[in-house]
């Protein structure tokens, strides 16, 4: 493993399909990152009282409350507002992308999604990237 600054940062997955929720842990275990991860805005909050996080992996299509609403409300609180979120967004879904950067998400990545493409949007959003 090739050592970075990102490595050993704490990342939280929100994401209710498991397939991947599982995909998504092992890309970011094996790029070193350490990983949390919630099926429901309700898990990640409370997950959140846990831990808190270096950055947000967010499905915006979750059941319940969505991601889009959930980042809405970390973002308007002190204790995760400074969190970098990165919205999955589904392909077929028109205007997702300007749904999550409006949202406040800090970067995105489109569903079905490579290694390099979220390891990218992650390290383009974490803030010890220049
Ligand atoms: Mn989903």
């Amino acid at each position: 493993m090739v050592s970075s600054p990102t490595t050993g940062a704490v990342i939280l997955v929100v994401e209710d399909n498991d397939a991947n929720l599982m995909l998504a842990r092992a890309i970011l275990e094996r790029a070193g990152f350490q990983v949390g991860s919630a099926r429901s805005a309700e898990e990640a909050k409370q997950e959140l009282q846990r831990m808190t996080p270096d950055l947000i992996v967010m499905d915006i299509d979750l059941p319940g409350q969505d991601g889009l609403s959930l980042t809405r409300e970390l973002k308007a609180m002190a204790h995760t507002a400074t969190i970098p979120i990165v919205a999955l967004t589904a392909h077929a879904m028109r205007g997702d992308h300007e749904r999550a950067l409006a949202a406040g998400c800090d970067g995105y990545v489109s569903k079905p999604f490579k290694a390099r493409q979220l390891l990218d949007a992650i390290t383009s959003a974490l803030p010890s990237s220049t």
